[in-house]
C-alpha cells in the first residue's frame, strides 16, 4: 500500500434498516408524561416510515449506504419490511421498495443481501396498528413474492443477493415462522429474525407459547447454521447453548441497543460456547462497525466492572481481543449474510498516521479501540474504487438529495 495506508478487509454490516437514517437525532427527547422506551421510539419511527414515497426510500437509503461506505462497510444485510403503499395497498410491482434499496446499494457501489421480511401482525392477541399496513402480508402473498425477487436476473448480480426474515415472534405466528423457515432451507437462503430484544417481547411469547424465543425456535427445529438471532439480548444460559448447538448465528447491535435502552447482549456467554458473533448498525443512530465490536467488550466492562472481559487465555498474543472483534465485525458478518469470506476485492485502507490510531503499539487493537472515520481513505468492493481519499464520488449529490428530503418530511 501506498506511503502510510494499510490494508484491511470490509466490513460487514449484517443488520440494517436504511430508511431509519431519516430519525437519527430526531428521538432525543420526551414523547409524554411516561418513560421513553423502545415502544415509545417505535412510534416515532412509524411515523417516518408511514410517509417515504419509493423516491424517498431510494434517497434515504442511498444517504445510509454512502455512510457505511465511507466508513469501510462494503456489503450490508438489509432487513426489510417496508412493502406496501401508505395506505397498505401493494404496488403495481409489489418488491418495487425492496427494489429501490437494492438500487441505493448497488448504486453506491456496496454489496446487499437484501433480506425480505415477513410480517403478519401485530402480535399475539393484539389489534393491528395502522402504522403497520405497510408491512403486513399473508405468508402466501410473502412467498410468491420471494419467489419473484429471486427470479429477477436484471437485480441478483456480483452485488446483490437475497434472503429471508421474520420479523419475529410478535409479527410472525409458528405457523408462518416454519413456512419461511422451510423457504430458506429449500432455496439455501439466510433466514434472519428479530430475537429477546425486548422483555416485553419474550414476555408475550411466553404467554403465547409457553416458551421463550430461543426455545420456541430450538424446539420447533428452526435454529441451524443459515438462522441470525438478530440481538438475543434477553436471554438465558439455556438459550445461548441452544443457540450454540445449532450452530445459529447472532447478530449484536449495540450503537442501536443503547440507544434505544434494550440492554447488554451477554457477548462472553456466546462466546465461551463458541457462538459467531456477527455486528449491525440496525437502527442507524450511528453508522460506524467497529464502534459496535468495541462496544460488545465496553458494555460488559461497565456490566461487570471489569476489564478486558471477552479476550481468550491470557496467554495469548495482545492482540487476540482486537482479533475477536474485528472478525465478528468480517467475516462473521459474511457468514450471516451468506457472502463468500475470501472476497479479496473487498477492502479498505487506514492512514496509520490518522490522528485516531497513530503510535498504536499493536496497529490492530489501535484500530479496533481507537478508529475514527478520518482514517480511512479508500474503500474498494469487488475490485473497484468506491470512496478515494475518504470522498465518495456521488457524496455532494446524495447528500443534497438527503437534506431536501428531511426539509420534506419534517418542515
Ligand atoms: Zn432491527
Amino acid at each position: 500500500m501506498n506511503g502510510n495506508r494499510v490494508r484491511l478487509p470490509g466490513l460487514v454490516n449484517a443488520h440494517s434498516h436504511a430508511f431509519q437514517r431519516v430519525i437519527r437525532g430526531r428521538t432525543e427527547y420526551r414523547t409524554g408524561d411516561t418513560r421513553d422506551s423502545f415502544w415509545t421510539w417505535r412510534e416515532m419511527m412509524y411515523r417516518a416510515a408511514t410517509r417515504l414515497t419509493p423516491e424517498d426510500i431510494y434517497d434515504a437509503s442511498r444517504m445510509a449506504f454512502l455512510e457505511m461506505a465511507l466508513s469501510g462497510i462494503t456489503a450490508v444485510g438489509e432487513f426489510h419490511y417496508l412493502h406496501h403503499t401508505a395506505d397498505g395497498t401493494p404496488y403495481e410491482d409489489p418488491n418495487q421498495l425492496a427494489k429501490q434499496v437494492i438500487q441505493a446499494a448497488t448504486d453506491v457501489g456496496i454489496r446487499i443481501t437484501l433480506l425480505r421480511v415477513g410480517y403478519a401482525r401485530a402480535g399475539f392477541g393484539v389489534d393491528l396498528n395502522p402504522r403497520q399496513v405497510r408491512f403486513i402480508e399473508t405468508i402466501d402473498d410473502y412467498l410468491k413474492r420471494m419467489d419473484q425477487l429471486r427470479s429477477d436476473a436484471s437485480l441478483l448480480g456480483d452485488l446483490v443477493t437475497v434472503g429471508v426474515a421474520s420479523h419475529s415472534v410478535r409479527a410472525v405466528p409458528l405457523n408462518d415462522l416454519k413456512q419461511i423457515n422451510e423457504y430458506a432451507v429449500q432455496h439455501r437462503l439466510p433466514v434472519h429474525m428479530h430475537v429477546a430484544e425486548q422483555p416485553a417481547e419474550v414476555s408475550a411469547c411466553i404467554e403465547e407459547y409457553g416458551r421463550s424465543p430461543v426455545a420456541l425456535l430450538a424446539t420447533e427445529g428452526l435454529l441451524h447454521d443459515r438462522f441470525t438471532a438478530v440481538h438475543a439480548i434477553q436471554v438465558t444460559p439455556k438459550a445461548v447453548a441452544s443457540l450454540s448447538d445449532s450452530g445459529a448465528i447472532v447478530c449484536a447491535c449495540p450503537t442501536t441497543e443503547r440507544n434505544l435502552g434494550d440492554g447488554v447482549i451477554p457477548a462472553d456467554m456466546y462466546f465461551e460456547r463458541g457462538v459467531t458473533v456477527s455486528l449491525g448498525s440496525d437502527s442507524q443512530a450511528q453508522i460506524d462497525l467497529l464502534e459496535d465490536a468495541r462496544e460488545l467488550e465496553y458494555h460488559l466492562r461497565l456490566q461487570k466492572m471489569e476489564r478486558v472481559v471477552l479476550a481468550p487465555e491470557a496467554k495469548e498474543s495482545r492482540s487476540a481481543l482486537a482479533a475477536r472483534l474485528f472478525e465478528c465485525a468480517t467475516v462473521n458478518g459474511a457468514a450471516s449474510i451468506a457472502l463468500r469470506s475470501d472476497h479479496a476485492e473487498d477492502y479498505f485502507t487506514c492512514d496509520v498516521n490518522d490522528p485516531s490510531v497513530a503510535g498504536a503499539d499493536d496497529l490492530l487493537t489501535g484500530i479496533v479501540f481507537g478508529l475514527s472515520r478520518t482514517a480511512i481513505r479508500d474503500v474498494v468492493v469487488n475490485g473497484r474504487t468506491i470512496v478515494s481519499d475518504g470522498t465518495h464520488k456521488d457524496q455532494e449529490e446524495i447528500v443534497t438529495r438527503f437534506l431536501q428530503l428531511q426539509k420534506k418530511l419534517w418542515s
